[in-house]
């Protein structure tokens, strides 16, 4: 084993007793066909994506949506307004400065980083036709935040991840809406060429996806050749998927956290 695996290994066990209880991988297929390819949210069968995604692809902006999306887990909810999950909450009190259990979320989110960006930054370049990340990307508040204007939680964690990437800045000049809305974000540089040949989009939480493609699209208007989207969870509400088919819900339920047998560039449906 290099030095390399060495690394892996001991962010994967510490990426298990961290998350390893209570997350579930998010997977594109499924038997029942209940899984969106595209963001990893609940369909109906015999669709070829999710709703959202769906509006996405009929909107004029189809051709600048990110090329990949790639989440680590789900956030799985009982209906809109339940946090009971431990994934779930993480997400939440990652953003929160002062409260009990929120360094152990941003340790989670930042050993998920870790693990899944920089430790298999191979993969990423592999499934993206040969083509290693270039610059990194994240998605500021919105300009109705309470937090607009101040550094968001998760653009400290990814510049400390990867320090040694160039950073594609982007900057809000909207109010956050649930559709996609190109005009939402600017690219706040002129980035080189080659800066912008690969940018990996990050985000904490994928509900519509809304908010994560119009950056793309901003990204892509921007001059960006590629853009890639990682999230780190993907909202799943169990009171929609019982709308959409009987099992569905179960279907996400069932789910768990595979450790390191699982490469979130590389699997996508549950063995
Ligand atoms: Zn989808
Ligand atoms: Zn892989």
């Amino acid at each position: 084993m290099g030095w390399n695996g060495g690394i892996r290994v001991t962010h994967e066990a510490s990426l298990a007793a961290t998350v390893g209880s209570f997350a579930q991988n998010v997977v594109y297929r499924s038997a029942k066909d209940h899984v969106c390819p595209i963001c990893g949210g609940a369909k109906g069968a015999g669709y070829a994506v999710c709703v959202s995604c769906s509006t996405h692809q009929h909107s004029p902006y189809k051709a600048q949506l990110a090329d990949m999306v790639r989440i680590f887990a789900y956030a799985p909810m009982e209906c809109s307004s339940d946090a009971s999950n431990q994934m779930t909450r993480y997400m939440y009190r990652y953003k929160e400065e002062d409260r009990v259990g929120s360094e152990l979320a941003r340790a989670a989110v930042t050993e998920i980083l870790v693990t899944e960006l920089v430790l298999r930054w191979g993969c990423i370049k592999e499934v993206s036709g040969g083509v290693a990340p270039t610059a990194w990307s994240t998605i500021p508040s919105t300009t109705n935040s309470p937090r607009a204007g101040i550094e968001h939680p998760l653009h400290r964690i990814v510049r400390q991840v990867l320090p040694r990437v160039p950073e594609v800045k982007l900057r809000a000049v909207g109010a956050k809406s649930r559709s996609l809305s190109p005009d939402l974000f600017q690219m706040e540089c002129e980035c080189a060429p080659d800066t912008l040949r690969h940018v990996l989009l990050i985000d904490d939480t994928w509900t519509t996806g809304g908010n994560v493609q119009s950056a793309a699209v901003s990204l892509k208007r921007a001059g960006a050749q590629r853009v890639t989207v990682f999230c780190v969870a993907r909202v799943v509400n169990y009171a929609f998927c019982a709308s959409i088919g009987e099992g569905v819900a179960d279907g996400f339920r069932s789910l768990s956290f595979r450790g390191g047998q699982w490469c979130p560039w590389h699997c996508m449906v549950e063995p």
